[in-house]
């Protein structure tokens, strides 16, 4: 579903993808973790096209997300080719990101009125049936700022659901939450494990949440995978020397 295919990109001197080739299949849920600067948000933000590339090409749902066929060539894509490509893919972010005027019930609709041409009465029974996935159909019509943060996470999970992505990036999604509201929102991402057919990308600090949810997990160092595993063989018999000393260090 998401090919990365020898992708680099630096920021001047800096390289912070290095030949990066992975790999994940449909409805595979994979986590990254690794070394802070190690390039793991990155590759999040590569897929979202926030970013421009160095090199090599990114793939989605086999066609080019960075790319546009030309010519029987892949070029560079123009920004009308990435705005269609990258509607296929869903982000959250640390800092959840809501529109702060709206309520959780039409940040829900906005996406998809907007962008996807949904009638409201259609985009309202959308957002309404995933406010309640996420537990939030209580206070659908609050603001952001009388929300939680662990509550604006939900609703923005259930935001970028309303879009339908073919595969949704959780970039640190519980990492600017207190302690006792974590569990609300990991709760949410692992019922979309297991209920829902969605290829996902994760980024987190979260070495317990990794294991616990995770088919895969990739250990970033440098730019690259350093180690790829199942999260039982990963955690419990790493074989890279940097994979066991992040490991030990992050315990
Ligand atoms: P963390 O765990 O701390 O979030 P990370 O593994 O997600 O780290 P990235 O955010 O992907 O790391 O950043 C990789 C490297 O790229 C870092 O050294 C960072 O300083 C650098 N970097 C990221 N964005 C830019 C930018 N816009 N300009 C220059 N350097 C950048």
């Amino acid at each position: 579903m998401v090919r990365f295919l020898n992708v680099r990109k630096s920021y001047g001197e800096l390289i912070v993808l290095d030949n990066l080739n992975l790999d994940i299949s449909p409805n595979e849920m994979v986590t990254i973790i690794g070394p802070s600067g190690s390039g793991k948000t990155t590759v999040l933000r590569m897929l979202m096209t926030l970013e421009t590339i160095g090199g090599g090409v990114i793939y989605v749902d086999g066609k080019p997300l960075t790319h546009m066929p030309k010519n029987g060539a892949l070029v560079p894509a123009d920004a009308r080719y990435l705005r269609k490509a990258r509607s296929s893919i869903g982000m959250c972010f640390q800092h959840f990101n809501l529109f702060p005027h709206m309520t959780a019930l039409q940040n829900c609709m906005e996406g998809p009125v907007q962008v996807l041409g949904l009638s409201g009465r259609e985009a309202r029974e959308r957002a309404e049936e995933l406010l309640m996935m996420v537990g939030m159909i209580d206070k659908k019509d609050q603001h952001p700022s009388r929300l939680s943060g662990g509550q604006q996470q939900r609703v923005a999970i259930a935001r970028a659901l309303a879009m339908r992505p073919k595969v949704m990036l959780f970039d640190e999604v519980t990492s600017a939450l207190d302690p006792e509201v974590i569990g609300e929102v990991t709760n949410v991402i692992r019922d979309l494990t297991t209920r829902h057919s969605l290829t996902m990308l994760m980024v987190t600090h979260q070495m317990g949440f990794a294991r616990d949810i995770s088919d895969r997990v990739c250990f970033f160092f440098g730019g690259k995978i350093e180690e790829q595993d199942s999260p039982d063989e990963l955690f419990s018999n790493p074989k890279s020397k940097r994979t066991q000393q992040f490991l030990s260090a992050v315990k």
